[in-house]
């Protein structure tokens, strides 16, 4: 059935990262994973032919899909024209204001994820389904001290509990992509130590694994004309040096917050 309307529309798949999920078991396991009901009100991200949107138009009060290709929009605005819960978006998933949702179900355009799952991790919602590239799903889990250990990770960690809860093989794509990928859920909640300003925790994350192979102290000097704070070397000597002798990569979350918000203490204090 997914696999005839590839062929009925000429679809090959390639551009935008067209690799449409055809493997029923995935998509049903996707689906599940979700636990989809009468009162969600889902986004989708990158519908293709809509190969998953059919899935779960069936159980969801509400299905927003946004879609780049206006091709693929076409499909689909033909494939759910009667159906009363489906919205298709025609537009780039950076650039729309995003809607109100309470869950995310996806399998995502590779190439943008991180863009994806910052702006996602932004926003409100309680759930999410996300197919990822499988490296990528591996960095947003890993534990410090190690490689895939990263901006990614920490901002994760930040918004919500993440895991893989399944790989998935390139066979169950078409076209196949060259890389494997995995199924991640996404549950946000608060996180479990204390960020005196988001904006601020997430510069200075952003700023300190751009120089992971620093010792914080040299990173944070380094990148100070992001962070902004005026005497950072006076202030610098008054941190632990326990944590400005390690690496990005060698502190917990909750550590790094911990230096962020004495950062952000002496920036308020002193500007
Ligand atoms: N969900 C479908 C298709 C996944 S392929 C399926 O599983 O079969 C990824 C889809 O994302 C493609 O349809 C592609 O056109 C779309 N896409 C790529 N970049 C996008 C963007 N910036 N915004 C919205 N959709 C995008």
């Amino acid at each position: 059935m997914v696999e005839s309307i590839l062929d009925e529309y000429g679809i090959t798949g390639g551009d935008h990262d067209q690799h449409f999920l055809v493997d029923e078991h995935f998509l049903n396991k996707i689906v599940d994973s979700a636990e989809l009901n009468e009162d969600d009100t889902v986004l989708e991200i990158g519908a293709g032919i809509g190969n998953l949107t059919v899935k779960i138009a069936g159980w969801v009060g509400k299905l927003i899909a946004v879609e780049l290709d206006p091709y693929l929009c076409a499909i689909l605005r033909e494939r759910f024209a009667d159906y009363d819960n489906v919205e298709i978006i025609e537009g780039d998933i950076l650039d729309v204001e995003l809607p109100v949702f309470n869950k995310v179900v996806a399998n995502l355009p590779y190439s943008i994820s991180s863009h994806i799952t910052f702006k996602l991790l932004k926003h409100d919602f309680e759930l999410g389904i996300l197919m990822y590239q499988y490296e990528f799903a591996r960095r947003m889990i890993s534990p410090k001290n190690t490689k895939d250990y990263s901006r990614l990770t920490v901002t994760t960690n930040f918004f919500a509990d993440a895991s893989i809860i399944m790989k998935v093989p390139r066979s169950a794509f078409k076209p196949a992509p060259e890389v494997k990928s995995a199924v991640v859920k996404l549950i946000p909640r608060p996180a479990s130590f204390e960020v005196v300003d988001e904006d601020f925790f997430l510069t200075f994350v952003t700023a300190v694994f751009g120089q992971r192979r620093k010792k914080l102290r040299n990173a944070i000097l380094n990148t100070n004309n992001k962070l902004g704070i005026n005497n950072i070397k006076e202030i610098i000597n008054t941190l632990p040096n326990e944590y400005m002798n390690k690496r990005a990569e060698n502190l917990e979350p909750s550590e790094l917050a911990y230096i962020a918000n004495q950062l952000f203490k002496f920036k308020t204090e002193n500007s």
